[in-house]
């Protein structure tokens, strides 16, 4: 397919946060002009910001696409409405967090889009997945991804093992 490689980081903290994702697995797979190339394992993280709500389990996915970033935003939000999303707390509780983390080697800044991702950097829960899609990743900036989860602060990042994250959406 012709198209450019783009990661998408999930994450969920409520309603059964591992179904929640493999659920989203399969609806981001299944998006127009769009393909599956990998998915990362899932991770139980601890939240960033308040503390008095659940741990997130987080993970990412590498794609195929030849769907424009803001339409790939219109299909990521329009998930994340599927799944109940309600946007009430910043940085609180959520059935379904994604994230366009990376489009290709193609920078995106606008009002509704910021690639790659402004967090990106700064979370184990996000570059520790896409180094599992992709242990060779560079940034559009050049900042390879090996050198930046180096650099990230561990923040009690677990691994789940498969079979944890095996159960059908
Ligand atoms: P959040 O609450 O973290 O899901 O943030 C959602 C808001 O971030 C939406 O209004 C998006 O338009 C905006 N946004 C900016 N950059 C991105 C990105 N790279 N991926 C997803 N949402 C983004």
């Amino acid at each position: 397919m012709n198209g450019v490689e783009v990661y998408i980081g999930l994450g969920s903290n409520l309603a059964d946060p591992l179904r929640q994702l493999a659920r989203a697995v399969v609806e981001l797979a299944s998006l127009p002009d769009t393909s599956l190339i990998a998915q990362s394992a899932f991770y139980s993280s601890r939240p960033v910001g308040p503390q008095d709500q659940p741990d997130f389990i987080n993970g990412a996915v590498r794609l195929n696409t030849s769907l424009a970033p803001l339409a790939l935003l219109d299909h990521l939000q329009r998930i994340e409405n599927t799944h109940g999303r309600l946007r009430n707390q910043h940085w609180g509780p959520r059935t379904l967090d994604l994230d366009l983390l990376l489009y290709g080697d193609r920078p995106v800044q606008n009002e509704r889009l910021m690639v790659p991702h402004p967090e990106l950097a700064n979370r184990d829960f996000v570059l520790q997945p896409l180094l599992e899609l992709n242990p060779e990743l560079v940034l559009p900036d050049g900042r390879t991804l090996a050198v930046l989860r180096h650099q990230c602060p561990n923040n009690g990042l677990k691994r789940l093992e498969p079979a944890t994250n095996a159960s059908p959406p």
